[in-house]
Parts: structure tokens; sequence; C-alpha cells
């Protein structure tokens, strides 16, 4: 059975127990990781996840606490003896500058197995990835760099997953959860670029979900359960926190 997979929780300031925010899909076939700041190859791990069997990572945006861990987690897949294809994918601006980055590591000089890069276009619900159990969307959002969200369906039980990455309230982000089960949105607080619990209410009372999960909250010593009574204002729907290795199985 396919399932997503919260692999982090907490915005740019992780703390013990909560990671940079970052998730895993997973089927028969694929493994995809969505953002890795910190070190994803361990997270996997620690999420019982098999790093070998990693097909796909998709970037959201090129923030460090999204995707400061990935030249880590190409490095260390490779040296533990990968010789399987990997795809990555992100957007024009993310792309360019994370084969920038990989270029300062010099990646050529220990890079070992094939990586096709694919840019994804700023094209609101375009389709990422399909496979037989679930199809990947992406959408423009609102941050203060182009950055994509995604919606997650799952063909067998029809379920829907949203996901807001870091996005100020926008419409694509209600085209993106409309009628979802489940949307997994951000509360890094209300600025040009991120949202309130409150606005992350709005959004899923306007796209009609079922259930809201607050993500890339304050964590450490923030009352962060604060946010459940904040978004309540704004959506009647059941309201959870997104805490790190929860598991939605669909
Ligand atoms: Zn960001």
């Amino acid at each position: 059975m396919p399932k997503l997979i919260v692999l982090g929780s907490s915005t740019n300031i992780p703390d013990i127990n909560h990671e940079n925010t970052h998730l895993a899909l997973v089927d028969k076939e694929r493994l995809v990781l969505i953002d890795g700041g910190g070190n994803p190859f361990v997270r996997l791990r620690e999420a019982g996840l098999d790093e070998k069997k990693l097909t796909d990572i998709v970037m959201t945006h090129f923030h460090p606490d999204h995707v400061s861990g990935i030249p880590l987690l190409l490095m260390a897949i490779g040296l533990s003896g990968r010789e399987e294809h990997l795809d990555i994918y992100a957007n024009e601006h993310c792309l360019g500058l994370m084969k920038q980055l990989l270029g300062f590591y010099e990646w050529h000089t220990w890079h070992s197995f094939p990586v096709t890069f694919h840019t994804v276009e700023e094209e609101e619900l375009r389709v990422l990835i399909e496979t037989k159990e679930f199809k990947i969307y992406t959408s423009p959002v609102k941050h203060f760099i182009p950055t994509i969200g995604m919606r997650f369906e799952f063909i067998k039980s029809g379920k829907v997953i949203a996901f807001s990455s870091d996005s100020a309230p926008t419409p694509n982000l209600i085209s993106l959860a409309k009628d979802a089960d489940v949307l997994i949105h951000e509360a890094a607080g209300a600025s040009p670029g991120h949202s309130s619990a409150l606005q992350a209410g709005e959004i899923a009372s306007e796209a009609n979900v079922k259930s809201l999960y607050i993500i890339h909250y304050p964590a450490g010593d923030f009352d962060y359960h604060s946010l459940i009574n904040e978004a309540a204002q704004s959506y009647k729907g059941p309201i959870k926190m997104a805490e790190d290795f929860l598991e939605f199985d669909f």
C-alpha cells in the first residue's frame, strides 16, 4: 500500500524532535524523497525506508532548510554502492542552483551513478510522476523564491493529500488542495512568503478539505499546539500537528 511519511515537520529552525520539513512517498515501485534538509540518508533509515530503493528526489525550492542535505545524500548513496539511475525534479531556479552547489562540491570527482535532472515547469496542476499506485501533481505557490506545492492522488483508495510547501495564501493552493482528504499546510507565520495557522485554516476551508495537518511550524520552546486553536478559528474540520514520522497509509 502506498504511504506518505513525514520525515521532518519544523520550520527552518529544527529541534531534537522536529527535523526541517521533508517527506517521503513510497509504493512498491518508487521511493520519492520530497526535500531534504539535515541528513536525509539517516532520516530515511530512521523511518524504516531503504535508501537503496530511492528512485526520485523532488525539491520544492532552493532554501537550505529544504535542500541542504541533498548533496550529502547523493554522496552517501553513491559510496554505499548505488549503480541505479536517479531522477531529480525541481523548478528551473532550484535546479540551476543545485547544479551549481554540486559543482562547488566538485561532485564529478565522487558521483558514481547516473542522475537525470528534470525541470518542473511553472504550470498549475502539472503531472510530475505517475505510477500504478499514485500520481503527483505540482503547482507554483507563493514564496520568496520560485517554489512548488504538491498534490498526491492515490489510485486504488481514491484518497488525496495536498502539501503547501512554503507559501503565503494563493489561489493555486486552493486548486491544489481542492476536496483533498488531507491538506498538509505550513504555518511558519504570516509574511509575504509564509502563512499563519489561521491562513492555513482559511485555505483548508476554501479548498473544502476533509482534514488539516499543520507542518513547517516553529518548534523548540514554542507552544506549537496553540496553532491548532488558531487554525480552528477559520476551519471547522479536524486539525492535527504533523509530527516527525507520522504516516499516511493510503
Ligand atoms: Zn523556504
